[in-house]
């Protein structure tokens, strides 16, 4: 049994050595196809997570000119990086440029235009892959968000054509192909087989090769059991990637990326927070917890649920809501959840939180930053050395 007691909290813990596992998994699937991962580092920019990955061999998706000085930082290639996102600056495509970076995913006209006049101006040239809205319904998954034609992300089907034609008449783009993100915590593979049958049609209709296209993205979003963490540790990357391998109906040589964010470090991370106290409220109990919403926003933004343990006592289970100190109504990890009976003072783990907890700290409320406490090859280590 972990001795967690010196430790101050509330504070971020990572478990390296699952996090070296996961890697080494869904790299040795990947490889079967000859897929390249990039990791989504937006899902933990922290420097020991990022290096740890990025010892592993994968390429990285970046979506701020920030997150790729940090990339290059923690030991990413820049010949690995792809740029993403919606709103890139200047000064990010400037950046960007200047680095050599692997390839901008573009997701606008007026986007495509600003980077090809870019790269004109430093004598560069832009490699280029074209984000498509692939306008997949809602009917599949309540959890794609981000391929609706609604949403704000990507080039819809009726500009593809424009964007494809800009591309190849401007010789500071190089076009090298598709770039697809349907939505994140996909947990079925049924929205992939969709998008894979949706990719096989318009690289045809659109003759994408014709284009000079040869790479094609698909994005990430692969979910992870936020429910069952301890028994379900490591997502089935095996049938994910096979999946894409059965139905991709690509020409030969095509090469396939993959941007991984959740997947790769979600069980990896636990917050560990103290009781600062309890209290019986109308018909229910509240345990009001060192940690809030400023270091895990994710219940409080998307109703997210995580499981949540008491380390400290072996008690008779009761109901209660977890609740942080921060000044806001949906600042709640759990609502009448069965913990053994809570004292002030006990520890809680809040688990999952991997991807998309210290990334999205926030200082709401001037609260300080947690230390991070990594624990590697069986023992806590404060600085991940
Ligand atoms: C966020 C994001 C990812 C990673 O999503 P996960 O759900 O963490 O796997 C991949 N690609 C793009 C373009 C993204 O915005």
């Amino acid at each position: 049994m972990t001795d967690f007691s010196g430790i101050k909290t509330p504070a971020y813990f990572y478990d390296l050595d699952l996090l070296r596992k996961t890697l080494a998994v869904a790299s040795k699937e990947a490889d079967r196809y000859g897929y390249k991962i990039h990791y989504a580092i937006k899902a933990n920019n922290n420097p020991v997570i990022a290096r740890t990955v990025s010892d592993h061999g994968y390429g990285v998706d970046c979506v701020s000119g920030n997150e790729i000085l940090r990339a290059i930082d923690t030991g990413f290639p820049a010949g690995g990086i792809v740029f993403a996102g919606v709103g890139k600056s200047d000064e990010e495509i400037e950046l960007a440029l200047s680095r050599d970076i692997f390839c901008f995913n573009c997701e606008s006209l007026e986007e495509l235009k600003v980077v090809g006049e870019t790269a004109k101006r430093l004598k560069k040239v832009a490699r280029v892959a074209l984000r498509v809205n692939p306008a997949l319904k809602a009917d599949t998954h309540r959890y794609i968000t981000t391929g609706r034609e609604e949403n704000k992300f990507g080039i819809v089907l009726p500009h593809l054509r424009q964007a494809l034609d800009y591309c190849k008449e401007s010789p500071e783009i190089e076009f090298t192909g598709l770039h697809f993100h349907i939505g994140s915590q996909i947990t079925s593979l049924e929205p992939y087989k969709k998008l894979c049958d949706m990719v096989n049609r318009i690289w045809r209709e659109f003759d994408i090769s014709g284009y000079g296209g040869k790479m094609i993205n698909l994005g990430g979003g692969y979910g992870i059991d936020y429910r069952h963490p301890d028994t379900n540790s490591i997502p089935g990357f095996s049938s994910f990637f096979s999946l894409f391998a059965d139905n991709l109906e690509l020409p030969g040589g095509t090469a396939v990326h993959f941007e991984l964010g959740r997947s790769l470090v979600g069980q990896c991370g636990r917050i560990l927070t103290r009781v600062l106290y309890t209290k019986k409220g109308a018909g229910k109990q509240f345990v009001i917890v060192d940690a809030g919403m400023t270091e895990l926003i994710r219940p409080a933004l998307y109703q997210a649920v995580h499981r949540i343990i008491n380390v400290s006592s072996p008690g008779r289970p009761e109901r209660y809501d977890v609740v942080g100190p921060v000044c806001e109504s949906s600042d709640v990890f759990a609502k009448d959840i069965l913990l053994p009976r809570t004292l002030r003072g006990d520890m809680l783990h809040i688990l999952s939180c991997g991807a998309y907890a210290e990334s999205m700290n926030m200082n709401f409320n001037l609260r300080e930053k947690p230390g991070s406490v990594y624990f590697s090859e069986g023992e806590i280590v404060k600085g991940g050395e």
